[in-house]
């Protein structure tokens, strides 16, 4: 029997009594002869509750403390862990992710994981020991402060140690039962897919599916780490993540994302080196831009749209104002409320006639559309934010994913 991960998420460690379950779920593949890594969140809504305290002192707490804040959250849930095994007659030691050698860059709040040393996680499984380690969270090895990975970041730690480790799989267990074609919070008729490949899942998850961070997908499509989501409320089978799939589907799922702002700068005069100006200093700040949009050209001035995290809003404003008066534009509009809804599905490649299906489907729900974006394997669309719920549910009647060999262009 070789190494197994489990990630178990904040509902997975919500209170003693499911930390106890979990126990079970681990002492159960411990027995079965497994050497066993585990990875937890923090339980329930601590992280959101720490967020919150953090704010009600500082407005604008400095990065650094927010990290040490919020690493706490995990700090409880690992040691609440290994108790709870212990309590089963299985040896077990929890490690921060300091502790197990996770090293990361600087970046507080998004930090990337650079190596894992694991030379303590290494020796306590050689000596039996089941290993929890605290999710989303490592050190960077220059300042020796703690960084967080941003949120959702356990994913991210589990699929790096089975990489790390040589781990055959990644199981992600969670509070639905697997990866659905929409958010089944949304969509009560989502259905749950068997399988998804890296590629398809990558863009679900960058597209606001929330249910795998997508730097955790990456990790497991660079190392070849098949990533197995499934509950930890039941055994039934959840949704292979992997290389590649039996059946290539059109259409693979829909997601939805409303954690984005638009900002438009009005009259740009339209030269060389105007959207340089614009986007070389969101870059130097950390603002990741996500939808570009330009519009032609009437009076020889433009208008520049672009879409950013909500928690970057600011940044981006004051950014967009200093270079709108730099290079003469007329202003600068933000929008918070607005939507972002994404079809992904590998076969779109070859199957023309989806786009125009997605804007006849979301015109007959009368839903305008602000801004469009496309990848090969992704449809983008901004709506209004209370239009989301509403295009999600239609293009998933429209489009039945996983819509794997109907004519979608007839
Ligand atoms: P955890 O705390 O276990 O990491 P998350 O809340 O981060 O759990 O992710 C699970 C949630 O992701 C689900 O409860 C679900 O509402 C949401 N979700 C969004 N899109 C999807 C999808 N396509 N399939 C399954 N769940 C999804
Ligand atoms: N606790 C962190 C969060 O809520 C990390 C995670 O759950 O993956 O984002
Ligand atoms: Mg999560």
């Amino acid at each position: 029997m070789g190494l197994v991960v489990q990630k178990y998420g904040g509902t997975s460690v919500a209170t003693p009594e499911r930390i106890s379950r979990v126990a079970e779920r681990v002492v159960q593949s411990r027995k079965e002869g497994n050497d066993v890594l585990v990875v937890v969140s923090a339980m329930g809504d601590t992280t959101d509750e720490l967020i919150a305290l953090a704010r009600a002192v500082n407005p604008n707490p400095p990065a650094r403390e927010l990290d040490m804040l919020l690493t706490a959250g995990e700090r409880i849930s690992m040691a609440l862990c290994a108790m709870a095994i212990e309590a089963r007659g299985v040896q077990a030691v929890s490690f921060t992710g300091s502790q197990a050698g996770i090293l990361t860059d600087a970046a507080h709040g998004a930090a990337k994981i650079r190596e894992i040393r694991g030379d303590r996680v290494r020796q306590a499984l050689a000596e039996g020991k089941v290993v929890i380690v605290a999710g989303f969270q490592g050190v960077d090895p220059q300042s020796k402060e703690v960084t967080t990975l941003g949120r959702g970041g356990s994913d991210a730690t589990a699929v790096a140690l089975a990489a790390a480790f040589g781990a055959e799989v990644c199981e992600i267990y969670t509070d639905v039962d697997g990866v659905y074609t929409a958010d089944p919070r949304l969509v009560s008729d989502a259905r749950k897919l068997d399988e998804i490949s890296f590629e398809e899942m990558l863009e679900l998850s960058a597209s606001g599916a929330g249910v795998l961070m997508s730097r955790s997908v990456e990790v497991g499509r660079r190392y070849g780490i098949p990533i197995h989501v499934r509950s930890s409320f039941n055994d039934h089978p959840g949704t292979w993540v992997k290389e590649s799939t039996m059946e290539q589907a059109i259409i693979s799922g829909i997601a939805h994302d409303v954690s984005e702002a638009k900002l438009t700068i009005r009259g740009v005069p339209d030269r060389p080196g105007v959207a340089a100006a614009l986007f070389e200093p969101m870059a130097a700040e950390g603002v990741n831009v996500d939808m570009i949009v330009q519009n032609v050209s009437t009076d020889g001035t433009t208008d520049i749209s672009l879409t950013v995290p909500k928690a970057s809003l600011e940044t981006a404003r004051r950014i967009a104002q200093e270079v709108a008066s730099r290079v003469g534009a007329r202003g600068v509009e933000v929008d918070a409320a607005i939507g972002k809804v994404s079809l992904v599905g590998a076969g779109m490649k070859s199957h023309p006639g989806v786009a125009a299906r997605v804007f006849r489907t979301l015109a007959d729900a009368g839903i305008n559309i602000e801004m469009i974006s496309t990848s090969t394997i992704r449809i983008s669309c901004v709506v209004r934010e209370e239009d989301v719920t509403a295009a999600v549910k239609a293009l998933h009647a429209a489009f039945e994913p996983p819509l794997v060999e109907e004519e979608v262009g007839a």
